[in-house]
């Protein structure tokens, strides 16, 4: 059994000289710190000084493409992708996959994710890297059949989500339809069947560049929603990424689906130049989740960064400074991507699960210490996370992945001869 102890913060409170209990797996008790002697507590982290959080859910990501950090920067993202990403991805081992996966992975965790939902080829590979390292994994592979991409045989997809079903407490499949231009509307229809009989997620990129909303009208005559519609998949466990360019219309339809849109700021900006519209969806009802996407084109996994972005570009995005409330773009980081993926987690209650977060805010930008949900989402960064439990385990502690039996510093060391 163990004790964390500091100023528990979720989106619905802010407990201070709290001491949350953990075993077996789950929050079992959040009580002032004086009474933890009331439990046989084996362990104590934390202290004063110390915020404890909900582990940050990183509701879309392509950890293995830690390997093309800081390639192809500064161009369009259909160029980015035809140019840089793919053929690069066509030259992949599954060993190497494996491998950049677990350092993406390792880099989200020691950033304060407890949860990645990741979008990728060589699934089975990414899913042992992330038992390996301890995160909590919704893993999807990434299927297409518009262009011939071997890698991303829709077979595959389905493969996968039968080998590792129920398999592993830690790794959930998913179904990964690449984007709504890259999958025609019978494998997405197949692909809704699939998921609709095992209750499944189904994880995809949706109107991401304007060539995407180009090419689906011109086959359809649908914008990219109504595609979704039509092949029967636009509901509750549908996980669309970005939607920059959904009008007005889809914003309506998608809100009223129940469907979850994960919203990475860092990434789009970089790669079109604007973002989605995440408030309309927001005050239309959708739930809102939050990614990092990948190394490349965002730079770092840290969802830190992520909600800071979130707060301010969507305040750009409407001109005023009374949206992305610091609050609720840490409900999106947290529990809004529990929502989209099924999980008791994202509050710091009992009977949720014990993935948890511990910072060191024994730090100036956490003074005056009045305000802790502005301080996690303006002030803090990966950096200042000292401890993250998943499942109620210990997996990253002062740089050392303890599941793994590495430390940062070694993981860089084993990379050195393709890094800086
Ligand atoms: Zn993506």
């Amino acid at each position: 059994m163990f004790a964390l102890i500091g100023t528990a913060v979720d989106v619905e409170s802010v407990r201070r000289n709290a001491a949350v209990i953990v075993e077996d797996g789950f929050i079992q008790d959040v009580i002032p710190q004086e009474r933890v002697g009331e439990y046989a507590v084996d362990e104590v982290y934390g202290g004063d000084g110390y915020i404890i959080l909900p582990g940050l859910i990183n509701a879309h990501t392509h950890v293995a493409m830690a390997r093309f950090r800081g390639l192809g920067e500064d161009i369009p993202i259909e160029r980015w992708l035809s140019d840089v990403i793919w053929p690069a991805e066509l030259e992949w081992e599954p060993g190497d996959v494996r491998r950049w996966a677990l350092l993406g992975m390792a880099e989200a965790l020691a950033n304060g994710s407890t949860t990645i939902n990741d979008h990728y080829f060589f699934a089975d590979e990414i899913a042992k890297a992330a038992q390996e390292v301890g995160i909590r994994a919704f893993i999807g592979q990434t299927v297409m059949d518009t262009i011939d991409f071997p890698i991303a045989a829709p077979e595959g997809g389905f493969r996968f989500f039968n080998d590792w079903v129920g398999k592993d407490e830690l790794v959930t499949p998913t179904l990964a339809p690449h984007a709504t231009n890259m999958v025609s509307l019978e494998l997405m229809r197949e692909i809704g069947e699939f998921a609709r009989g095992r209750n499944a997620l189904i994880h995809v990129h949706l109107s991401q560049s304007m060539g995407e909303v180009r090419e689906v009208k011109r086959r359809y005559g649908l914008p990219p929603v109504e595609y979704l519609e039509r092949a029967g998949v636009l509901g509750d466990n549908l996980i669309g990424v970005h939607g920059i360019y959904l009008s007005d219309s889809e914003v309506s339809l998608y809100a009223k689906s129940g469907a979850t849109l994960v919203h990475c700021s860092l990434s789009m900006t970089k790669l079109e130049g604007r973002i989605a519209p995440i408030i309309e969806l927001f005050e239309r009802g959708t739930n809102i989740a939050l990614g990092n996407d990948s190394p490349n084109p965002v730079g770092l996994m840290d969802m830190f960064t992520e909600m800071r972005f979130a707060a301010v570009l969507n305040k750009v995005w409407r001109r005023r400074t009374d949206v992305a409330s610091a609050r609720e773009v840490f409900r999106w980081a947290t529990v809004g991507g529990a929502e989209a993926l099924g999980l008791k987690a994202g509050l710091i209650k009992p009977g949720y699960l014990a993935d948890l977060v511990l910072i060191n805010a024994r730090k100036a930008q956490f003074l005056p210490g009045e305000n802790p949900h502005s301080h996690v989402v303006y002030s803090a960064r990966g950096s200042d996370v000292e401890l993250v439990m998943v499942n109620g385990e210990i997996v990253y502690r002062n740089g050392l992945f303890t599941k793994l039996g590495k430390r940062m510093e070694d993981l860089w060391a084993e990379f050195r001869p393709s890094g800086p």
